[in-house]
């Protein structure tokens, strides 16, 4: 891995692919984390006597439309990088080009919305030439996009001799080998979320690779009722349960511990409020649906949780979005902060577990919250993503 502080950018023009998708209201930008995430890496590069130019995605345009103009976020970066950052209302084309031709060192030049061109998505040949032609280095730090296949993420990074991962892709790159290849054991994932079947190709992957796996939330019942359990009318896919089967025997094979719920906080209703009742996880009565851990389980994951020394954590162990149903969900992310707190080192990744530590207000007391849904969940799978492939080449 050819990381940005392997090199002294000095004098350099550097095509820097950044992750700026934030969310906006009212043309403000109403989450930050994104922008700030890109941060260490520019100003690298900027003290080393270099200049950047900055590229991303905002959004899902269809051709040129100004609620997706990046124009929207730069206030906001020139606050965060505490610089008076260049805009370009193209990110090809001839004004670009004079742009970046024009850009002194130490400047920053923010590029308009990348997939205002279909070009971008399609990664075309043409439209990933033009780019390169902004810069003679290229950075990707955009771990959100780097399992797309397109122009600046991918096919750009061909042009170049000089290129590297920025700060934030290596951070993401390293907390994923932490758990996958050098963490220290014992080694845990914590897995939850509504199906199986879109969580198997990670189980398979991992499973050699961990010594404990502690499955909750909606996706435990595929597994109950494949071993002969009562479900009542909790979310299930029969389809899945020869998979499930197939994946307990396999776990058996390869050492490594599955550890499913034991009781289980159900209701009538899927709704707030709604009265609820404990049940064993294998007798639920036919009206009710489990849609939470039950306090048997969430003692037996806290202990094996507090004895792990690396954690990944993907997919809340109930309906962490209704109050009612949360506990268990914030009870293992609590315990997850604690183990950390011991000395354990904690990756949370995929898009509902990362709500639900931002919900419970944890993400700082875990070791590393992943910036990239999508990305992350193709890494756990075991997936080399191409925007981190074409860096190697
Ligand atoms: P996924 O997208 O498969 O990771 O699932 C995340 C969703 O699973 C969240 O919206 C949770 O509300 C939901 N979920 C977790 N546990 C349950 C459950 N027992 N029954 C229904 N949905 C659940």
């Amino acid at each position: 891995m050819r990381t940005i502080d392997d090199f002294n950018f000095k004098e350099k023009k550097v095509l820097i692919r950044v992750d700026f998708n934030v969310p906006l209201e009212k043309g403000r930008v109403t989450d930050t984390t994104r922008i700030k995430s890109a941060v260490p890496t520019i100003l690298k590069i900027i003290k080393d006597g270099g200049a950047c130019i900055l590229m991303s995605h905002l959004g899902r345009p269809n051709g040129f439309e100004d609620q997706f103009s990046l124009i929207q976020i730069k206030s906001e970066l020139d606050k965060i990088l505490k610089i008076e950052t260049k805009f370009c209302t193209d990110c090809v084309g001839p004004m670009a080009e004079e742009m970046s031709q024009q850009l002194l060192m130490g400047e920053v030049l923010l590029l308009e919305n990348l997939r205002f061109y279909s070009e971008e998505t399609k990664g075309d040949e043409d439209f990933s030439k033009k780019l390169s032609q902004h810069a003679s280095c290229y950075v990707n730090d955009a771990f959100g996009t780097a399992h797309r296949a397109h122009a600046s993420t991918t096919v750009v990074a061909k042009y170049f001799e000089n290129k590297f991962f920025g700060k934030l892709l290596e951070k993401e790159v390293l907390a994923l080998k932490k758990v996958m290849s050098n963490g220290a054991s014992p080694i845990l994932a914590v897995l939850g979320g509504s199906k199986i079947s879109s969580k198997i190709p990670i189980i398979e992957n991992i499973i050699d690779k961990v010594d404990d796996i502690i499955i909750g939330g909606g996706m435990s019942f595929t597994f109950i009722k494949a071993l002969g359990g009562k479900i009542g009318s909790s979310i299930h896919e029969d389809s899945m349960t020869e998979k499930a089967l197939s994946i307990l025997e396999f776990a058996e094979q390869k050492n490594t511990k599955i550890h499913l719920p034991v009781d289980v906080v159900c209701a009538k209703e899927f709704k707030e409020g709604a009265e609820s009742k404990i049940f064993a996880i294998d007798s639920i009565s036919d009206e009710y649906e489990g849609l939470d851990s039950g306090p048997k389980s969430l003692e037996k994951f806290k202990k094996i949780i507090m004895s792990s020394k690396t954690i990944l954590w993907n997919g809340p162990v109930g309906v962490f979005e209704l109050e009612s149903f949360s506990k268990g969900t914030q009870e293992i992310g609590t315990a997850i902060a604690e183990s950390t707190k011991s000395g354990a080192f904690s990756l949370v990744g995929g898009g509902d577990s990362v709500a639900a530590v931002k919900k419970f207000k944890l993400e700082n007391e875990v070791s590393y919250v992943s910036t990239g849904g999508g990305a992350m969940l193709e890494s756990l799978e075991g997936k080399i993503l191409p925007g981190i492939g074409a860096l190697k080449k």
